[in-house]
């Protein structure tokens, strides 16, 4: 295998300004279409973690709040949104996204600062598919019953609704847009590490003036996740998050007649053929796993490429990393930015750790990481076995397994062989063979000849320990209405 060497050349810096932006010092929870201090009294903060240092403190809301907040969410399904009418509901969610759209910018720019991720994602991803569920959502309130036809459609009532840290913004969308559009009223929790897009979510909502109660957003950790949960007033979970969270939350709810959608993690096979436009799948290769420093859920963190060009491929893409740029995530030339926390950074260096200890081989290009904020190198470990942990586990982070297959059966039973089925990629030439795959492998997205490609009208979820029931599309206001 051939020595590569590092192959980028200095541009000049290209930050994005976050001069624009209004982030206030102290953030407090958004209950009945007001501002309210927790009463607990406590905050926390949410740091950058480009640099380490404090964006804002946050309040942390306790059961008390989150009663508070479910209240505030049954009182408005019971006497004004489930008394709107539909097209009035769709004007108000058409609201939400222009008043997004008018200010992706700062958006964008917050999102960096506070997940750590590329401001080129953010600004050209995260916020406008953001922008686009809303719209999208919007265009069904008042035609739900060509969604459902000869049924009668009624919203579910309260809808609790958890989100990860890893598409901030996004996964807030993904939950609120389809819940609006079909009657319900909401009761969000944003993730701990990221929780300021959502309050200015919350900010953008007031402005739409969406009545009171109608979206509330309370702020903490697992247990204010819980509390929600737990609550008998809540009428359907949306958790996104990881698999070990998820089942807990389906233990809590056993029993109850609480609706529920579970979006968790994965551990995504990406499968290259011998006769694929190699250099077309090394690019998709590094957008599946290195796309938001691999803090992606269906992140193509299992490369399986066909024996006879695995060479060729594993040289192009040792090529590739050494081209990619490492660094602040605020500047428009970086590709990988810090990953999302010191806990996240530390999870990812034990596994990293775990590789070399069970006798994988490591490559990482040659690369200086900033000196403050949390960050890893593009990783590949080949030499890998069915059974490594590094194959079985979700890493959530930028490292990539590699193994090769001489035959199709192999890499679908390769591929299929995890407790996850989230997501999966397929490279080839031939459309007899992406047909072929696409029906053998037990995943619920499958891109073919592209990766990480995400657009409204798509449902996405997974199967087995990825979770059940879809958002997004069609299938996403399924979560959200009572069939009769
Ligand atoms: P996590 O499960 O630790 O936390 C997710 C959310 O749940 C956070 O808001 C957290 O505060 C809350 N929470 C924690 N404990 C809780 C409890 N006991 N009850 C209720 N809420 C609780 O996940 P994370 O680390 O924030 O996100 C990463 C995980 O999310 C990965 O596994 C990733 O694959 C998954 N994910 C899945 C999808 C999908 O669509 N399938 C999308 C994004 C992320």
């Amino acid at each position: 295998m051939k020595k590569n060497k590092k192959i980028t050349w200095d541009y000049s810096p290209a930050p994005e300004s976050a001069a624009h932006i209004n982030l206030k010092k102290k953030y407090v929870l958004y209950i009945d279409g007001k501002w309210v201090k927790p009463s607990s009294g406590k905050y926390f903060k949410t740091i950058n973690p480009a640099n380490n240092e404090t964006l804002a403190e946050i309040a942390y809301a306790n059961e008390k709040d989150v009663d508070k907040a479910i209240k505030a969410a049954r009182k408005a399904y019971d006497t004004v949104w489930s008394k709107t009418t539909p097209s009035e509901r769709a004007k108000y969610i058409y609201r939400i996204a222009r008043l997004m759209q008018e200010r992706a910018r700062e958006f964008a720019v917050i999102e960096t600062l506070d997940a750590g991720k590329v401001i080129r994602e953010s600004r050209d991803i995260d916020i406008p598919l953001a922008c686009n569920h809303f719209f999208y959502y919007a265009g069904w309130a008042d035609k739900l019953e060509y969604a459902f036809p000869n049924r009668k459609v009624e919203p579910v009532g309260v809808a609790g609704q958890i989100t990860p840290w890893n598409f901030p913004l996004l996964m807030a969308a993904w939950k609120i847009a389809p819940a609006l559009a079909t009657g319900n009223t909401v009761v969000l929790k944003p993730a701990e590490t990221t929780p300021l897009t959502a309050l200015k979510l919350a900010e953008i909502i007031h402005d739409a003036g969406l009545p009171p109660g109608v979206v509330n957003i309370v702020t903490g950790y697992g247990d204010t996740g819980a509390a929600i949960v737990e609550h008998d007033d809540v009428d359907k979970i949306a958790f996104t998050g990881s698999t070990r969270v998820g089942k807990i939350i389906q233990k809590t709810i056993a029993g109850t007649d609480k609706k529920a959608t579970l979006e968790l993690g994965g551990k995504s096979a990406n499968i290259i053929l011998e006769d694929a436009p190699l250099d077309q799948a090394v690019e998709g290769i590094v957008n599946g796993i290195f796309f938001n420093q691999g803090h992606v859920c269906c992140a193509g963190s299992r490369l399986f490429i066909q024996e006879s060009v695995a060479e060729k491929v594993i040289d192009k893409l040792k090529h590739r990393l050494n081209s990619l740029i490492i660094g602040d995530p605020m500047d428009k030339n970086t590709d990988i930015g810090a990953v999302n926390s010191k806990m996240q950074l530390d999870s990812i260096n034990k596994y990293i750790k775990i590789g070399l200890e069970e006798g994988a081989t490591m490559y990482q290009p040659e690369c200086t990481l900033p000196k403050n904020g949390y960050y890893c190198p593009p990783t590949l470990f080949t030499d890998v076995a069915q059974s490594s942990t590094i194959v079985q586990e979700e890493i959530f982070g930028p490292v990539l397994t590699i193994q090769t297959f001489r035959t199709v059966d192999e890499a679908i039973q390769k591929a299929n062989n995890t407790p996850y089925g989230l997501a999966a990629g397929i490279w080839t030439d031939k459309g007899s063979r992406i047909f072929n795959l696409a029906t053998k492998l037990n995943a619920g997205v499958i891109w073919a000849n592209t990766y990480n490609k995400f657009d409204p009208t798509s449902p996405f979820g997974g199967f087995k320990e990825s979770g059940f029931g879809r958002e997004g599309g069609l299938h996403g206001l399924s979560a959200y209405v009572k069939l009769k």
